[in-house]
């Protein structure tokens, strides 16, 4: 296969990006892109490193495991997330591979990525899910009422620390539908903050290759991008 280089698809999708953010009316600086990796190897990685990216996510225990080398082995200022599903039975072996967890769905989920960080001298970084789709098949918190009895709950534990919300949009390719999942997940996070005014839920992250522009307009901090950086994956 002809090794396309990443560096001037990696510069036109930060144009594309930062005009989005321009149309929107915001910042720059508001908005972070993560690099989404997963089925390219480590050597990807580092290309998107070198070409300035800092914040990759994995959405795999097994596949992050296989394929970075250990934290201390890293550029020092690569972060790594994890931003698929985790099963309870994986958290002893992910915790100590990432800088954050942006897939916690259920308050026994954050009670054991607490205890494995604090065992560890850490406080866990984590984004909250919530399930903007009501597609079945997704993962996250369901409602208002069981996003603030967890959050009750999560903040009382000493090894994580919430970070903010996150969403997978809906895939059906219906623009109302997807637009009204994010803002109603912006709205969410307003209501959170005044709520919980000593908890931080600086981080918005939604938005992925097909709807970043649209979550970007609804007011995310954070875009997830897989294929428009990388390809089609197999
Ligand atoms: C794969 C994945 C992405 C990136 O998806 P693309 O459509 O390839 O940009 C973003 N978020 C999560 C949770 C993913 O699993």
């Amino acid at each position: 296969m002809i090794h396309e280089p990443l560096a001037p698809r990696l510069i036109q999708v930060m144009e594309n990006l930062r005009e989005s953010i321009r149309t929107a009316g915001r910042q720059p600086e508001d908005v972070v892109l993560m690099a989404v990796t997963k089925t390219h190897p480590y050597e990807t990685v580092m290309e998107a490193y070198h070409a300035g990216i800092r914040l990759f996510g994995e959405n795999r225990v097994q596949e992050i495991i296989a394929k970075f080398p250990p934290p201390e082995e890293r550029p020092h200022d690569m972060q790594l997330h994890l931003i698929g599903h985790l099963q309870s039975n994986k958290v002893k072996k992910i915790v100590p591979l990432v800088d954050g967890i942006d897939s916690v769905d259920s308050v026994r989920l954050a009670s054991l990525i607490s205890d494995t960080a604090a065992a560890l001298g850490r406080v866990m970084p984590i984004l909250l899910e919530f399930n903007t789709s009501g597609e079945d098949a997704k993962s996250g918190f369901e409602t208002e009422s069981q996003l603030y009895d967890a959050i009750d709950a999560i903040s009382k534990l000493p090894g994580v620390s919430i970070q903010g919300l996150m969403t997978i949009g809906p895939l059906n390719g219906n623009q109302a539908d997807v637009e009204s999942a994010f803002t109603r997940l912006a709205e969410l996070r307003t209501r959170c903050m005044s709520r919980y005014p000593s908890t931080s839920f600086s981080t918005l992250s939604m938005g992925m290759s097909s709807d970043y522009a649209l979550a970007v307009s609804a007011g995310s901090t954070c875009v997830r991008l897989g294929t428009v950086l990388f390809g089609r994956r197999d």
